[in-house]
């Protein structure tokens, strides 16, 4: 009796660990999974709650000075639009990129916010969208364009409109494309500072662009966001001496 017992107990649990060792940890943006507690989800976690320079933060004191153009080299896209389960990301096709201060990096995807994760002296956006790029040494650089509450927005609508109806791997929309060129604002200036991830792993190699002027989102498009994802923005993160710099 005893015997079979421990075999069933077996059983019953082996699958399950195996299953949590392939699978990534469950995390999430409330209660016993959320920001507070992340770290502890997993080994590779631990960054979230050990590192010192986290995303995201609130820009408030910042050095002015003569900083690089950001030069897009952005051209259209085939949509390719998922739900992550975190987000709503759009994986962008190769040959886009940004070149700063010489160096190029590709852009890989973009994602949104809500509400926006930075904040300026101690004020969020009501969403934010990241572009996020990589270059050759594997060093990501992410541009932040804040939304504010105005027009409706073009590029938006078209992914709205294709947003999926369950979470799961990136599906194209035949015969849409995208330009994210489109999602940018006219002037281009930007605070720029060293940080990290805002998901886990929350890994320190981020160099973040957050573009100092917003770009307007209707307020049916900022409640169609919310209906999937209503809040998926980690709270601020402590400075730790950090400067931020911020284009003239
Ligand atoms: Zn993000």
């Amino acid at each position: 009796m005893k015997r079979t017992l421990s075999f069933l107990l077996c059983a019953a649990l082996l699958p399950a660990a195996a299953l949590a060792e392939n699978k990534p940890a469950h995390w999430s943006y409330e209660g016993a999974t959320g920001p507070q507690n992340w770290a502890r989800l997993e080994q590779d976690f631990s960054t979230c709650k050990l590192g010192h320079n986290q995303s995201p933060i609130d820009i408030r004191k910042t050095s002015k000075a003569k900083l690089p153009a950001l030069e897009f080299a952005y051209s259209p896209s085939p949509l390719k639009i998922l739900d992550n389960g975190h987000t709503i990301q759009v994986n962008y096709a190769a040959g886009s990129s940004v070149t700063i201060d010489g160096k190029r990096y590709d852009l890989l995807q973009f994602h949104f916010h809500k509400p926006s994760e930075e904040k300026i002296n101690g004020r969020s956006y009501p969403m934010v969208a990241h572009l996020v790029h990589k270059n050759a040494e594997g060093k990501l650089a992410v541009v932040a364009v804040l939304f504010q509450k105005g027009a409706e927005n073009p590029l938006v609508q078209t992914l709205w409109d294709a947003l999926p109806k369950e979470k799961g791997e990136a599906q194209e929309i035949a015969g849409v494309n995208i330009d994210i060129g489109k999602l940018l604002p006219a002037t281009q200036g930007y605070y720029n500072f060293a940080g990290s991830l805002t998901t886990p792993p929350c890994s320190e190699e981020v160099n973040w662009f957050v573009l100092k002027t917003p770009v307007d989102m209707s307020d049916a498009q900022l409640k169609r966001f919310a209906h999937v994802y209503k809040h998926n923005a980690r709270p601020v993160q402590p400075l730790n001496g950090r400067t931020v710099q911020e284009s003239l």
